[in-house]
């Protein structure tokens, strides 16, 4: 069976919750392809040591390949730990990137109770 991608995505305050995230489910993370935007990515490789494929930062661009990716198929389930209490630049982006969430029907997580089940709910 074809390894599924699941994306992982962090607004900066948000950052220590995914790395948390990402220890506790290590074991269960590293049984998918692995992908995020460019910060995210970078601090999650470092602090757990899982193989995280970075592309561009949020707010250069990254949720939109993100978005791409989950277009065309190859994005399986999205973890996008967003921030409700900032403005962000690039809101446009995060809005293109969970409206076609839901145009695809693809999961997405935007907070980690969310997240956990959706995770739990793929793995063993
Ligand atoms: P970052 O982007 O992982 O590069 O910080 C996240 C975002 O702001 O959408």
């Amino acid at each position: 069976m074809k390894q599924r991608t699941i994306a992982l995505i962090a607004h900066d305050r948000k950052k220590a919750d995914m790395v948390a995230f990402a220890t506790k489910n290590k074991r269960k993370l590293e049984k998918f392809k692995l992908i995020g935007t460019g910060t995210t990515a970078k601090i999650v490789k470092e602090k757990t040591g899982l193989n995280v494929k970075a592309y561009h930062s949020g707010p250069y661009g990254g949720d939109v390949e993100i978005a791409a990716l989950v277009v065309k198929g190859k994005c399986d389930v999205v973890i996008f730990l967003h921030d409700p209490l900032e403005p962000h630049p690039h809101d446009p982006d995060i809005k293109t990137l969970m409206r076609v969430c839901d145009v695809y029907n693809v999961p997405l997580a935007t907070n980690l109770t969310t997240a956990e089940i959706i995770l739990n709910s793929i793995t063993k």
